[in-house]
């Protein structure tokens, strides 16, 4: 900005005011030009000269005074016999009206040196003057007129070093305000930055300690907390990941533990009836398929390339036909599962992916359910929306548990008795088809009263 003032005020100053003068004398003088058989065109000529300090000349073509206006008395002789020629001739050849600059030499008196006290004398020097002039044919009537506009342009240098001065002086202060405005800025807005570059670095390098920034503005602050979220959803996959290597070992370690001993003591003894170890041993290749299966799924359900297989079905029967898988297994024996379900609904969806969920919550019901052996399935209908609840009457969640219980591999005990089938990571898949179907779904429970968990479907209408 102060380069551009600077050019402004000072390398085209000049140049500038020149194109001004020259417009603003055109103007008038076709102004003039133009009303000069008008009755008040004499107070025209009168008030041009006074806001413009223009000397004014109108003659007849053989250069006959017809009005003048020299409102100031600055204009100091007629215009001369030879320039009214040249210049009326430029005029005619030149469409009638032309503006010229021109420079004269004016003599001035530079210094007046006192020899004594009676006597002066005086230095005269040049100095160049440069005029503008306008000349204009105004034909009115088969009369023509000649009008003349001349003014000087005063010099500007004494003006251009004032404002030179006035502008360093201005540079330097707006120089120095900039400067501390700068400041300011970049303790405001650089150094947050700085510093959450800093850390994100330290996110980068696996240091999930972060520090939230404080000061600075809201998106710095907001971008501070987003990175915070970020290293905290980190620290939790980082924590999520070493407990599922720990889990999935585990459990890889326990069925391998079991098939090598049963095989050993089969090679050991083999005289003595197997039957039972290799029902073990099926047993537990028959679990670690189940978990294998399991982590397959989960992943490609993940990762996005299991697609959903829609079709519109009823999901009571399916409802009922996993019940019936489930009480066929022997595990699930002595259980009772009550079912409620008052109408049949249809929907829309993947029949196998959601058979998949029935049968994870059911087992997971039975597994977990206390001394009653009881699971009770309900579905509802409300609002053009199913529900299924299924409730088991076991130990119950805790309240700070509900949410991890639907991560890959959580669970809320250890060291829990497995009484039917199951993989660790049963809700996780469950979760992952419960969205691709974008259905609402959930758990309710309280300790040692029971669980219920819950997903809603939309109903499709046939009628
Ligand atoms: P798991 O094979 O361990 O059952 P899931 O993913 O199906 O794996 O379940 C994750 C965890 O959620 C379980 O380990 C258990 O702690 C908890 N959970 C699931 N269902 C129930 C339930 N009905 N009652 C109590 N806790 C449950």
């Amino acid at each position: 900005m102060l380069l551009m003032i600077w050019l402004v005020e000072v390398v085209f100053f000049d140049s500038i005011y020149q194109k001004m003068k020259s417009d603003a004398i055109m103007k008038t003088g076709d102004e003039i030009v133009s009303n000069i058989d008008k009755r008040n065109v004499d107070k025209l000529i009168e008030k041009a000269s006074r806001d413009n300090d223009f000397c004014i000349t109108v003659t007849d073509l053989a250069g006959n005074l017809i009005y003048s206006g020299d409102y100031y008395g600055s204009c100091k002789d007629n215009v001369k016999l030879n320039d009214f020629i040249i210049r009326t001739n430029e005029a005619l050849a030149s469409n009638k009206s032309i503006v010229k600059i021109k420079e004269r030499n004016e003599p001035y008196i530079s210094d007046i040196s006192l020899i004594n006290s009676k006597d002066f004398s005086f230095k005269q020097k040049l100095r160049v003057i440069k005029e503008i002039s306008y000349t204009g044919i105004a034909e009115k009537d088969e009369f023509s007129y000649v009008v003349m506009l001349d003014t000087r342009l005063t010099p500007l240098q004494a003006t251009a070093r004032i404002i030179t001065k006035l502008l360093l002086i201005a540079t330097l202060v707006m120089g120095i305000i900039a400067l501390f405005i700068g400041y300011i800025i970049s303790r405001k807005i650089a150094r947050p930055i700085l510093e959450i570059s800093r850390q994100a670095d330290c996110l980068a390098k696996g240091s999930y300690e972060m520090k939230n920034q404080a000061g600075g503005y809201l998106e710095i602050r907001q971008l501070s907390s987003s990175l915070n979220e970020a290293a905290e959803k980190l620290s939790q996959v980082e924590h999520l990941r070493n407990e599922l290597i720990a889990n999935v070992s585990h459990d890889l370690k326990t069925p391998l533990t079991m098939i090598n001993g049963y095989a050993e003591m089969m090679r050991d003894f083999p005289d003595e009836d197997h039957q039972e170890s290799l029902q073990i041993i099926l047993d537990e290749t028959k679990q670690l398929t189940l978990l294998v299966n399991d982590m397959l799924d989960l992943s490609r359900l993940k990762s996005g390339t299991l697609s959903l297989n829609m079709t519109q079905f009823d999901l009571t029967a399916l409802l009922n036909s996993v019940i019936d898988r489930i009480k066929a297994l022997p595990a699930a024996n002595g259980y009772e599962i009550e079912i409620i379900a008052k109408e049949t609904v249809q929907v829309k969806g993947d029949e196998l992916k959601l058979s998949q969920v029935l049968y994870n919550l059911i087992i997971n019901a039975i597994n977990y359910t206390g001394s009653d052996k009881k699971v009770k399935i309900c579905q509802s209908v409300q609002n053009n929306k199913v529900r299924i609840e299924i409730s088991d009457s076991g130990k119950g969640i805790a309240p700070e548990e509900l949410n991890t219980i639907w991560e890959r591999y959580y669970r809320t005990n250890t060291d829990h008795v497995r009484s039917v089938v199951g993989s660790g990571i049963g809700l996780s898949i469950v979760k992952q088809i419960l969205e691709l179907h974008h259905a609402k779904f959930g758990v309710e429970s309280k300790l040692d009263q029971g669980s219920t968990f819950w997903f809603e479907l939309d109903i499709i209408d046939n009628h």
